[in-house]
């Protein structure tokens, strides 16, 4: 907080706070916030009736409940001390920093991921193992959807997701954040939603799932992997393309070292695909920074000088979509360290085809 000038730290909702203080927020009208002077005590605003949940933690901070006929933004005005620079939790409810404005006119306010988002970004031993946990029981899910363990043809995509989120669980994750099933042409929307739509013998099918994973302290590490899979023989201009994904994501996993920045990441990849005509096809970002949340810096994107540290964990995960046929993606979560890339999704990155 001092290196970035800021003099108090607001989080509420999303992942800052239960990083830091072991608890997480209800998304409520209620506000909860955890204030944290520069040079001061930390205070835990909770609505009364949410206060039997947190776990206390003497040192850390201090559990302040408010009752209903309170106002919690004069609260935290009282908590925040003679401050002129906020930094307040990126996923607060708008509407809370409205009032807070409001009560503060003179403070200027700044995201707090200016000052959390580089001591999460970079994960500790304990937590790139957590990590790993949570990617073999997403690689388990992999290995059966590759094997044609899971039934595809004649379901819908709606069937096989639910599917796949089972097995999730099954594997241990206690959440499921997403499971993106996507046959033939809806493959071609990158976040398409898994719907009604049968899938046929001769399609593409994109599946891009993970999950949540509680290690010992009961934190959640996540999990992230996509595989394609082919329906009966496929046509030659789709493998040809899938040659070319394979060719670029291998690079880009190989890329990833420490000291990289991480656009640099990004361009290894494009180049090989723009190389080979597809330059327009890939129509998104490399990756994103993982761990206790599924989307976190470090981004792998053009614009993003970043380098690259020991235990940066990210996806990497470059993908072809022609709209109106098909679409490919493949993607690994890969984490940066000292003795190289340490890649920790190792289900086989080759084209499935399974008979159908
Ligand atoms: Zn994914
Ligand atoms: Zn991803």
């Amino acid at each position: 907080m001092a290196e970035q000038r800021v003099d108090v730290l607001l989080l509420s909702v999303g992942a800052d706070l239960p990083y830091f203080c072991g608890y997480e927020a209800m998304p409520l009208e209620r506000l909860t916030m955890l204030v944290v002077p520069r040079d001061d005590d930390a205070h835990l605003i909770v609505p009364r009736l949410e206060a039997p949940r947190v776990v206390e933690r003497p040192g850390v901070f201090q559990t302040v409940p408010w009752d209903e006929t309170e106002d919690p933004i004069d609260l935290v005005r009282s908590l925040i001390g003679p401050a002129s620079t906020a930094a307040i939790g990126d996923h607060t409810w708008a509407g809370f920093l409205v009032d807070l404005t409001r009560v503060l006119p003179s403070v200027e306010f700044r995201r707090a991921s200016e000052v959390t988002s580089p001591l999460r970004s970079v994960k500790d031993a304990a937590e790139v193992e957590s990590l790993r946990a949570a990617a073999a029981a997403a690689d388990r899910v992999a290995v059966e959807l590759r094997s044609g363990d899971i039934e595809l043809a004649g379901r819908t995509e709606a069937e096989v997701s639910a599917e796949l989120g089972r097995r999730l669980l099954a594997e241990g994750h206690q959440r499921v954040n997403f499971a993106i099933v996507a046959a033939g042409e809806n493959a071609a929307s990158p976040h398409h939603e898994p719907g009604e739509r049968l899938i046929k013998p001769g399609e593409i099918v994109l599946c891009d799932f993970g999950g949540t994973k509680m290690d010992a302290d009961g934190v959640g590490y996540c999990s992230d992997i996509t595989r394609c899979v082919h329906l009966g023989e496929p046509p030659a201009d789709l493998v040809e393309a899938y040659d070319v994904l394979f060719e670029a994501q291998a690079a880009q996993v190989v890329a990833a070292v420490v000291g990289q920045p991480c656009q640099e990441v990004d361009r290894v990849g494009r180049a090989i695909i723009a190389e080979a005509g597809f330059g327009d096809n890939f129509i998104h970002r490399t990756g994103h920074g993982i761990g206790t949340e599924a989307h976190e810096d470090p981004y792998i994107v053009e614009g993003n000088s970043l380098e690259l540290r020991p235990g940066h964990a990210f996806s990497i995960e470059p993908g072809i979509y022609l709209p109106g046929r098909w679409g490919l993606r493949l993607e690994d979560i890969v984490v940066a360290a000292s003795d190289g890339p340490d890649n920790l999704t190792t289900t086989d990155h080759r084209l499935a085809v399974i008979d159908a």
